[in-house]
């Protein structure tokens, strides 16, 4: 079959589908493929709205299929715009779904227990410092969320340094972490392609944040995946968002560790000039205006730089009584 239009060649039966989402990003890259013999592999699956289950209907169509025929599905983390449809498609096919060892202990039991971790998650940002009228929001805008995201009702493990065969290859399973803490890759060292999903992009840096449920140095955890993928320097490289294919990977990785280490020296020199909680300091991190969600992803990315230098002994936190949350200081 000719590649349809709407379907990307990765290489064999391997094809991305740009899929609509309500974000900033505008599309979400979802794969198919279909090799003669099966079995039928989809990886990620959008968030669960009318817009993105036609996009990856007309996909399927494209390759002659349909949602009963689709075997397996991996995903890449579990954010909602890669996880949303996983019970969906799970529903509909009868799929197995696989994501990370690692992922699956929090970020894919964060949906089906957000309602009960949510008083954690609010907790963790009152104590930085996050503002009422910020955090008042949360709940509703968490409960939106919740609502596009469609949980499976049973997710089986990838590990690290496993195989799985897509397009008649192997492909290694890869842990980079950051991002997300059980963020999978797929690599195919034969044709020197990545499945890299949101742990490199080529336009924007990815939100690296610590939240209550996360590893304690999600920052640490990126600079030792922006070191791998350095040393990987892949040919091509499918990305979540702005894609579905980029180059340069290697390059990108050095720009984006380049960029977080400006970011580090920017913060302890802040932090030592005038001690202050995250929130504030993330004001000075990111001084430009964000609504309301905007700022919450920016106070979590800039702890996750704080924490990252208390770690390694550069930076302290005290917690302040008066004001109810805890202060940087050099
Ligand atoms: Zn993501
Ligand atoms: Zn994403």
């Amino acid at each position: 079959m000719s590649a349809p239009s709407l379907l990307t060649p990765v290489l064999g039966d391997l094809y991305a589908l740009q899929v609509p989402i309500p974000y900033p990003m505008g599309f979400v890259t979802v794969l198919l493929d279909a090799p003669r013999g099966g079995p039928v592999t989809m990886i990620d699956t959008a968030l669960d709205t009318p817009e993105a289950q036609a996009a990856i209907e007309a996909g399927l169509a494209a390759l002659g299929l349909h949602w009963p025929d689709i075997d397996r599905v991996v995903i890449t983390h579990h954010h909602p715009d890669h996880y949303g449809l996983a019970g969906v498609v799970e529903e509909r096919s009868g799929a197995a779904v696989f994501m990370l060892d690692v992922e699956i202990g929090r970020g894919e039991r964060y949906w089906h227990l957000w309602e009960e971790w949510l008083p954690g998650h609010i907790k963790h940002l009152r104590d930085h410092g996050l503002p009422p009228e910020t955090l008042a929001t949360l709940e509703a805008d968490s409960r939106r969320t919740r609502e596009r995201v469609q949980p499976a009702g049973r997710v089986q493990p990838l590990r690290e340094g496993q195989e799985v065969t897509l397009s008649g290859r192997p492909w290694e399973v890869l842990w980079l972490p950051g991002h997300a803490d059980g963020h999978l890759g797929l690599w195919s060292e034969q044709d020197s392609v990545l499945i890299a999903g949101d742990a490199i992009l080529p336009r924007i840096s990815p939100n690296v944040g610590l939240y209550a449920y996360t590893r304690p140095d999600p920052l640490g955890d990126y600079l030792q995946t922006l070191g791998k993928l350095e040393a990987l320097n892949p040919a091509r490289a499918v990305v979540g968002h702005h894609g579905p294919l980029m180059t340069g990977v290697q390059a990108r990785a050095r720009e984006l560790r380049a960029h977080h280490h400006e970011r580090l020296d920017f913060m302890a020199a802040q932090a030592a000039s005038a001690p202050r909680t995250a929130y504030d300091l993330s004001l000075a991190m990111f001084p430009r205006d964000l609504n309301i969600s905007g700022r919450r992803f920016a106070l979590a990315e800039t702890l996750a730089h704080l924490e990252h230098l208390r770690l390694l002994g550069q930076l302290y936190r005290t917690w302040q009584e008066d004001q109810g949350a805890w202060v940087y200081h050099a």
